[in-house]
């Protein structure tokens, strides 16, 4: 097998750049971080365990007292059934029924809580696994690609839950079986009690040699599904385009290769496994045929009965089966190592945008927001600053426009006030109160952002506006939509504001989909609002609209509109035009017209040609 291609893939779906290579210490302090977890439920632990221990040793008694009945069974036969040998075979039968009945509810209980230990230990697991994700920072799922963390909330905890009943118990199961069994056997005839455990060291290295195997060959398979999947996803997401430029052949190559692969993988696994199995199975009956021989030679010798060489046989068929089970357990051990790895490593992170310690709700009193000399730079980022030396102050009612090219920090400007991301050097404050240290959760609520993006749930239009403030009137609701330019059509849907919008939002129109977005963040009254180019799907007559609307409300909050597109930050208080994260110019429209610079520049590229055909048609 190929160890180079599944090491790349067990690296491809290890992208956090702090998580170590799983050395063997790491391995090992994992699996007893996670044998800890599992003891947070200590009775069911116990319960699990001594169900376990009691169910191989009343399994130990099964050949001895097959063989014992064998011989009384002989007995009966050669002495007649009234010899008191029948009654002993039926008390021996009686007590093989008990043992039995005996172990198999041990058994079940040992399964149920073995599973059930499991479940809490993932219910825990997931819990946290959700929690960190919601609190970490932007700049981590910058890092960390979405499909990575989903593998890890799946795949992963599941490598985790599962190492409890299929690691820690088989430990017990297979000590006690081949631990005390082998005592047993060897002392009882030292020739044929190695005899009937020659098969073991072999059986046990194949099936674990065989379940490694099988793992990373798993691990690839599931890159490589995930490589087809991928290019499923892509077709079904992209059908318009690909039926546009006729590419349904093209795509169809591109399919077929990516299952070539994994067919190919999935061939290799079979492989493994029934070459592996069928050697297995010959050292097995090899070992029986010894032991039939030489027993055989014993008994015809009348050195042993033929109970006690029934007794090797038997054991040797129930030793079998957890023998062959140790490659999952030791399979169960590598996967919860490196998979524990990886979740513990994403639990244990840090969060690098908390609250400050004794952090107070932030206090609006007149809603006035400032940056001093903000500087930014994106973590793992060139060396080049995002943002240097950004300030300006903005009270409330008043609207600051942010203007600049693509890539000259807008945006980041607009991160840095909900903190997304916390300012590299100087300050942000709300009515004198540094954002950094009051508490995150009165902040956001008081910061709402309309992103370019807008994200819709697969849920009504009402629930999609209502998202920050789920027990909002319906009023409310409407008022909101009202202001974002959006209930006149709604009440048009046939099921209104109860219309579902579809996958991802689907159904509506890039502007419709602003719209929402606009109307999801009025429902908050924020102090401060942004719209980050969150306009630039809205043709400009209903963005005009929208303004004059949110005029009525905007006098409470700031307003910061950030966009390319001049018109729809014209009429702003105070125009800030960024180039290479700084503010080269600032002023009102007229101001900076006048001033003749950039801003001019862009006004003679993007506006005057409008407003000069306007002003002959009126002249005309
Ligand atoms: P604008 O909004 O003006 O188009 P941005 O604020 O998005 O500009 O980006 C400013 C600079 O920061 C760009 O050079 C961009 O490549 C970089 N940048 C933006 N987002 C990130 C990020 N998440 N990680 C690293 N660099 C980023």
């Amino acid at each position: 097998m190929n160890a180079d291609a599944s090491n790349s893939a067990l690296k491809r779906r290890d992208s956090f750049a702090h998580v170590a290579e799983a050395s063997w210490g790491k391995g090992l302090s994992t699996l007893l971080r996670i044998t800890r977890m599992t003891l947070r439920h200590p009775w069911q632990v116990a319960i699990t365990f001594i169900s376990t221990f009691l169910a191989a040793t009343l399994q130990l008694f099964i050949p001895r007292l097959l063989g014992q009945a064998i011989d009384q069974a002989q007995g009966v036969i050669g002495q007649g059934a009234d010899s008191g040998a029948e009654h002993a075979l039926w008390i021996t039968a009686l007590i093989l029924f008990v043992v039995s009945m005996l172990r198999g509810f041990f058994t079940m209980l040992q399964n149920y809580f073995g599973e059930a230990v499991g479940h809490q230990t993932g219910y825990e697991l997931r819990l946290a696994f959700y929690e960190k994700i919601q609190r970490l920072s932007f700049s981590f799922h910058d890092r960390v690609h979405t499909g990575d963390l989903i593998t890890l909330g799946l795949l992963d905890l599941d490598g985790v839950r599962m190492f409890f009943s299929t690691g820690l118990v088989r430990v017990v199961l297979l000590g006690v079986l081949v631990g005390v069994g082998a005592f047993l056997l060897v002392r009882t005839d030292i020739l044929l009690g190695l005899l009937s455990l020659s098969f073991v060291p072999f059986v046990a290295w194949r099936s674990s040699v065989t379940q490694l195997a099988l793992r990373s060959t798993w691990l690839m398979l599931q890159d490589r599904l995930s490589v087809l999947s991928r290019v499923m996803d892509e077709n079904l997401g992209g059908i318009r385009v690909v039926r546009a430029f006729a590419a349904q052949a093209h795509e169809l190559k591109k399919f077929d290769r990516a299952k070539e692969a994994a067919l190919e993988l999935a061939k290799r696994r079979v492989d493994i496994r029934v070459g592996n199995t069928s050697a297995m199975n010959l050292s097995f009956f090899a070992a029986m045929a010894l032991v039939l021989w030489f027993g055989g030679e014993k008994v015809i010798a009348g050195e042993i009965s033929v109970g006690t060489l029934a007794q090797f046989l038997t054991f040797m068929t129930i030793l079998q089966m957890p023998v062959r089970q140790l490659g999952l357990m030791v399979n169960s051990f590598a996967r919860a190592s490196t998979c524990g790895t990886r979740l513990l490593a994403l639990l244990d992170l840090d969060l690098d945008i908390k609250d400050a310690p004794g952090a107070k709700d932030l206090v609006i009193i007149e809603g006035v927001l400032r940056f001093e000399n903000v500087g930014f730079r994106y973590a793992g980022a060139s060396s080049t600053a995002a943002l240097s030396d950004i300030s300006f102050e903005a009270k409330a009612g008043e609207t600051i426009g942010i203007v600049g090219p693509p890539g000259s920090g807008k945006s980041t400007i607009a991160h840095l006030v909900p903190r997304f991301y916390d300012v590299s050097s100087g300050r942000i404050t709300i009515d004198g109160q540094d954002i950094a240290r009051v508490t995150l959760q009165s902040l956001r609520k008081a910061v709402g952002v309309v992103q370019q993006d807008a994200f819709l749930f697969t849920t009504s239009i009402e629930n999609n506006i209502a998202y920050g403030n789920p027990w909002a009137r319906e009023q409310r609701i409407e008022r909101a939509a009202e202001s974002a330019q959006l209930h006149n059509y709604i009440i048009g849907l046939p099921a209104g504001y109860t219309t579902v919008v579809g996958e991802r939002g689907a159904s509506l129109s890039g502007g419709q989909r602003q719209r929402l977005a606009i109307a999801r963040s009025l429902m908050l009254r924020p102090s401060v609002l942004i719209f980050d180019d969150s306009t630039a799907a809205i043709d400009a007559g209903t963005e005009q609209r929208i303004r004059t609307a949110m005029r009525r409300f905007a006098k409470d909050r700031v307003t910061l509109i950030i966009s390319h597109r001049l018109s729809s930050l014209m009429h702003s208080d105070q125009i800030l035009f960024v180039e290479n994260g700084r503010i080269v110019e600032r002023g009102t429209h007229a101001e900076l017209l006048a001033a003749g610079g950039r801003y001019r520049a862009l006004y003679d590229l993007q506006l005057r040609p409008e407003d000069e055909r306007r002003a002959r048609n009126e002249g005309a």
